[in-house]
């Protein structure tokens, strides 16, 4: 079986041209940056294969110079924005610079070089691959929640590309057996192969990474409450559910505390609704400010929140209530009216479930209430009856 490069060069790029005009379609007009990155990064790819081509009508003349330098302009691009796009799924990336650096290096070098072989082969080529081992590690160590597995296939393709483009750049700076872009040498033929495989798993690969982003915005919105910002009570499931479990098997205080705004209602009747709104923002801020690290906050309702403390015995969680009301009279200036909440408090029990937990932090708010707002009650762990 012979595999003829010049048959293979020209399925390689009208796949390329062909993934480039159906990717619109494919993933829509409404990007985000990094996919939208990546997807230029395919026009851009096609567009310098492109390039390619014709330069091979026309070897060695000053079309080919200039043909051959705009598509290793459109190699390089190509690069930079793939970049672009990890950067966006994964977070900041080390390499940046060099590769933005190398993107005007290499085509103006070779430029120069053009009446080399053996020199704008090997210069070419050795950067092309310099920048596909950075974009290869690029693939790696997240910087943000996205970790699928689509990395590892953009890291294979980049990988063996780089591989492949080094031996090209290898045997054409260093030996005579790769004397022009169609030489029917094995390495040009893996290469050539290679060239029309890597674009494939890459591509496939980024439309992974598009969904996982799409995907990990939308879970974000199911679970985030668009008002405050903080956890909504779906999020507030998923995230002390398994603090509560944890908490259980390896026997560790918690404490949930459970706020709601004090005739709530009224502020909206007197001021509207919007400075209703205001005084849920800021109430929220204020919890964000009180709380640790390890802590969770949610809104769970209207104008109820939810605090898990980890750690916390009942006068850790009886000092952060008292420390929030000091700050009350500074966020009742802020926001032009009074605001005064009432709280009940739950220590975890041994065993005892998320919703358990709740419904004694809601009889102990309750209590509060009862006795007036503007107060704290501690759950009872028994039958007893909730205590200030
Ligand atoms: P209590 O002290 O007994 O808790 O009285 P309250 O008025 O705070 O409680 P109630 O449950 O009677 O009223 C809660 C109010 O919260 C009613 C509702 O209009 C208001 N509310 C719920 N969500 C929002 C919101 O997102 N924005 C605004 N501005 N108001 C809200
Ligand atoms: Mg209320
Ligand atoms: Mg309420």
């Amino acid at each position: 079986m012979t595999l003829d490069i010049n048959t293979l060069l020209v399925v390689t790029v009208a796949n390329m041209v062909v993934l480039a005009l159906i990717s619109p379609a494919v993933m829509g007009s409404r990007l985000e940056a990094a996919a939208n990155a990546a997807r230029w990064s395919l026009v851009v790819h096609a567009a310098a294969w492109v390039c390619m081509i014709l330069a091979n009508l026309w070897p060695e003349t000053w079309r080919d110079r200039a043909l051959s330098t705009l598509s290793l302009v459109g190699f390089c691009g190509t690069h930079w924005l793939m970049l672009q796009a990890l950067q966006g799924w994964l977070g900041p990336r080390r390499g940046v610079r060099t590769v933005t650096a190398l993107t005007w290096l290499t085509p103006l070098g070779y430029f120069f070089l053009f009446d080399s072989y053996p020199w704008r082969v090997g210069w070419a080529n050795i950067l092309l691959a310099v920048q596909l081992l950075l974009l290869t590690a690029a693939c790696f160590a997240p910087a943000t929640s996205l970790r699928g597995r689509w990395r590892w296939v953009v890291a294979t393709g980049l990988f063996s590309m780089a591989v492949l483009t080094f031996g090209r750049g290898y045997l054409g700076a260093f030996t005579d057996l790769y004397p022009s872009f169609l030489t029917p040498h094995p390495w040009n033929v893996a290469a050539m192969l290679m060239t029309n495989l890597a674009p494939l798993m890459i591509n496939f690969a980024i439309l992974g990474g598009w969904h996982e982003e799409a995907e990990t915005a939308l879970y974000r919105q199911a679970v985030t409450d668009a008002l405050t910002g903080l956890l909504n009570r779906r999020g507030w499931q998923e995230v002390a559910n398994p603090m509560i479990a944890h908490a259980s098997r390896h026997d560790l205080p918690m404490a949930l505390l459970m706020i709601d705004i004090d005739l709530f209602k009224g502020i909206n009747d007197r001021f509207g609704h919007d400075a209703g709104d205001r005084a849920l923002q800021a109430l929220s801020q204020l919890l964000g400010n009180a709380i640790r690290s390890s802590d969770v906050l949610a809104r769970v309702g209207g104008e109820e929140f939810c605090l898990l403390l980890s750690g916390n015995d009942a006068p850790a969680a009886q000092h952060l209530d008292q420390r929030l009301r000091q700050q009350l009279p500074t966020l009742a200036q802020t926001l032009g009216h009074p605001l005064n909440f009432s709280a009940g408090l739950a220590l975890h029990q041994p065993g005892e479930t998320l919703d358990r937990l709740m419904i004694r932090a809601d009889k102990a708010l309750y209590a509060a209430k009862h006795a007036g707002r503007g107060q704290l009650y501690i759950a009872s762990t028994d039958n007893a009856d909730e205590r200030p």
